[in-house]
């Protein structure tokens, strides 16, 4: 049985992209098989695994969702890259974007992506996806294709609405289009565990949300070790493995693994 994790919030830069490259080549590093599928026209994901010209690459996500769209046949490696620390993607370059306007007319519209996945899933343990931001149409697809939703936070801001916005997005979907969605939880990235600021913001969010929501007892610190790799193309395991923010998603990685052991554990001492 594979699970579908879908990597978002429609607030940008706020660690979706690292993520995805971390938790993905961390769960590869537990012995896992894992796609992870770019469903962002800006291809960060892509370009983040060393691949430096996404705009260059002939079948991308968006050929893949067409051919799906269409009930095209195709093969179930078709178009699926390799990356040599042991992860599959599917890429994705600048016509994603016309994908985003197309599914509006199209039977169906909010499976396009499913249909794809629900065909190449079975050949992993894990399938992440890697939200482009906003609530647009390829969000809703990536909502609808997933088992579980990963919400990054940026602990610099207070997240107001934004997040709000989100959880009801999840919400509707789960509602209307996919029973079994559910939220794993709401990751603090970039936290900066020298001030004072960021462990108020990390506080808060444990206290608002703690009692309805997952918040994963692993915050990634701020780093610019991670900050690098996207621009040399490795995990954070292979550009700085002793590093605090390899620690950190390597424990992440183990808190997904584990599916909800720890975290309910540490939901009830919030709640305490
Ligand atoms: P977008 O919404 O544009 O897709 P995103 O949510 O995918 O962005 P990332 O691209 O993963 O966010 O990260 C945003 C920026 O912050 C990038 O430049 C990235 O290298 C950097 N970054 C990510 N994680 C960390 C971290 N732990 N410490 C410092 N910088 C980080
Ligand atoms: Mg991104």
């Amino acid at each position: 049985m594979s699970k579908v994790i879908a990597i978002a919030n429609q607030k940008g830069g706020v660690g979706k992209t690292t993520t995805t490259v971390n938790l993905g080549i961390g769960l590869v590093n537990e012995g896992k098989k894992v796609l992870l599928i770019d469903c962002d026209a800006q291809g960060s994901l892509t370009e983040s695994l060393g691949f430096q010209n996404p705009d260059d690459l002939k079948i991308t996500l968006s050929t893949m969702m067409q051919k799906a769209i269409n009930e095209e046949p195709f093969a179930k490696d078709e178009g699926i890259i390799h990356h040599n620390e042991g992860v599959d993607l599917v890429p994705a370059n600048i016509e994603l974007s016309g994908m985003e306007t197309a599914l509006v007319n199209i039977m169906n519209r909010e499976r396009a992506l499913k249909t794809y996945i629900d065909k190449v899933k079975d050949n992993y343990d894990y399938v992440l996806i890697d939200c482009t931001p906003s609530l647009g149409m390829l969000t809703i697809n990536s909502l609808a294709a997933a088992d579980e939703v990963i919400i990054p936070v940026q602990a610099h801001y207070l997240p107001a609405k934004g997040l709000e916005q989100l959880i009801t997005t999840v919400g509707k979907v789960k509602r209307q289009i996919n029973p079994d969605l559910k939220i794993g939880g709401i990751l603090l990235t970039m936290v900066d565990k020298r001030t004072k600021f960021a462990k108020d913001v990390s506080g808060q969010i444990r206290f608002n949300y703690g009692k309805h929501l997952t918040i994963y007892k692993t915050e990634i610190p701020l780093s610019v070790k991670a900050a690098e790799t996207s621009a040399v193309g490795k995990s954070i395991y292979t550009y700085d493995g002793n590093g605090k923010a390899a620690d950190a998603y390597k424990d992440f990685t183990k808190e997904v693994l584990d599916g909800g052991k720890q975290r309910n554990k540490h939901r009830s001492e919030i709640i305490r």
